[in-house]
């Protein structure tokens, strides 16, 4: 076997539609989501895939300022990768842990295809053959073209809870919310969970509630089938404040997000539950690692989504693959995509589950076509603010939020 060497890493942009706009606390996803798409090449021959969110001219070249550390560098070596980029010290003030992730995708995709074995071979074996997934809903704003889409009401959300249920199996349930008054939202939830029941639930405003608020919310909803409670609040301090004064699990992808805070979190304890994501953890070798420390202190995990296509889909896939302890079902915005950029099209779901890429490396190829056709696309549209709501302008929020959205504003949006 000839040990493959970087010869060049690309970057490219491309935005891909959602159904319909997405709300949450801080603004909203305008109806697309902007990636970028790593290629990582080798003098083998091999290219390893990677993404990461966001993208743009400085993301692109955020990764080609990269190629000075790793052309010639060798992509078994990980551990060397990891410090040559994300050095705690020598790092400290250019994070570089999202763009580490991305390469690290590639890294373990050319490793996987050099063997000729799946990456999760690569990372320990699997467990498990499927990941199952909940349901993500979110309170969506119409699609500007075919004014479809809405969901704003309990009957809007039931709704398609039930639907997504019915065409991909789903069994748990996640509302990301924190947009309308937290009353308003509390009915809805509950009416979600009443409709759902019994299958489990779990409510995310991100963080938009003061101690007491999430506190008050909690307990109306502490009789409900929930997985857990995630990031009611901001801050460890915060969080553990909240913890003290519920019977549900707390989860986060906000505050335990490296190893300092799970330390943190450990000696102290604010959060039951750690989402994995294997972006924010700067890969999927630190979201095993941290599942192993979790698994030691006997704290929940499960798999975070961030937007993800298809590639990053395919890391959470072997990373659901290979850490025993996952109880709870891994969340993913896919299904509020409209397509994706690898072949074969969008990853089915069956039985609310994903099957386990089998093919060599991360078992995904790029459809070249469809990559250039969403590349052209974010040419045309440009990125977009997460935290603006076109349907709120001028709007910010404070942390608590204290100025939520109007639910009988049905004004139609262009974004
Ligand atoms: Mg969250």
């Amino acid at each position: 076997m000839k040990r493959p060497k970087i010869t060049d890493i690309r970057a490219t942009t491309v935005t891909v539609p959602l159904e319909a706009p997405l709300r949450h606390s801080n603004g909203a996803h305008w109806g697309r989501f902007v990636r970028t798409v790593v290629e990582v090449e080798t003098d083998t021959g091999l290219i390893g895939l990677g993404e990461m969110g966001g993208g743009g001219e400085s993301a692109e070249a955020s990764f080609r300022a990269l190629k000075s550390y790793l052309v010639g560098h060798d992509p078994f070596e990980l551990e060397a990768m990891r410090f040559k980029i994300t050095n705690p010290t020598a790092s400290l003030y250019n994070n570089r842990t999202q763009l580490h992730a991305a390469l690290e995708f590639a890294c373990i995709d050319i490793i996987g295809k050099t063997l000729g074995v799946p990456a999760y071979d690569v990372l320990g074996g699997k467990v498990r053959e499927t990941v199952p997934f909940a349901s993500y809903l979110f309170f969506r704003h119409p699609n500007q073209d075919t004014g479809e889409g809405e969901i704003r009401t309990a009957d809007q959300l039931i709704a398609q809870a039930l639907d997504l249920k019915t065409r991909y199996g789903f069994m748990a349930h996640k509302l990301k919310s924190g947009v309308f008054p937290p009353d308003y939202e509390l009915d809805v939830f509950r009416a979600l969970a009443k409709a759902v029941g019994p299958d489990s639930v779990r409510y995310d405003p991100n963080a938009a509630f003061s101690v007491e608020q999430a506190l008050r919310f909690g307990r109306g909803i502490e009789d409900l089938n929930n997985d857990y409670y995630e990031d009611p609040t901001w801050g460890l301090n915060g969080m553990r404040r909240v913890r003290e004064g519920l019977r549900i699990p707390l989860a986060t992808n906000t505050v335990v997000i490296n190893f300092e805070q799970l330390a943190a979190n450990i000696l102290q304890p604010a959060v039951d539950v750690i989402l994995l994501d294997t972006t924010f953890w700067g890969g999927i070798r630190s979201c095993i690692k941290a599942a192993g420390v979790c698994e030691t202190f006997q704290l929940g995990i499960a798999v975070h989504s961030s937007g993800e296509l298809g590639i990053q889909l395919a890391t959470m896939l072997h990373l659901g693959a290979v850490v025993p302890n996952l109880a709870f079902n891994a969340d993913a915005h896919y299904h509020q995509l409209t397509d994706d950029i690898i072949v074969g099209g969008k990853m089915p779901y069956v039985g609310g589950s994903i099957r386990v890429p089998d093919g060599p490396g991360l078992g995904v190829e790029l459809d070249r076509d469809k990559l250039g056709q969403y590349a052209e696309l974010y040419r045309s549209l440009g990125g977009y603010a997460y935290d603006r709501d076109p349907a709120r302008p001028g709007w910010f929020p404070l942390l608590p939020n204290q100025d939520w959205a109007d639910p009988q504003d049905t004004r139609p949006v262009r974004y």
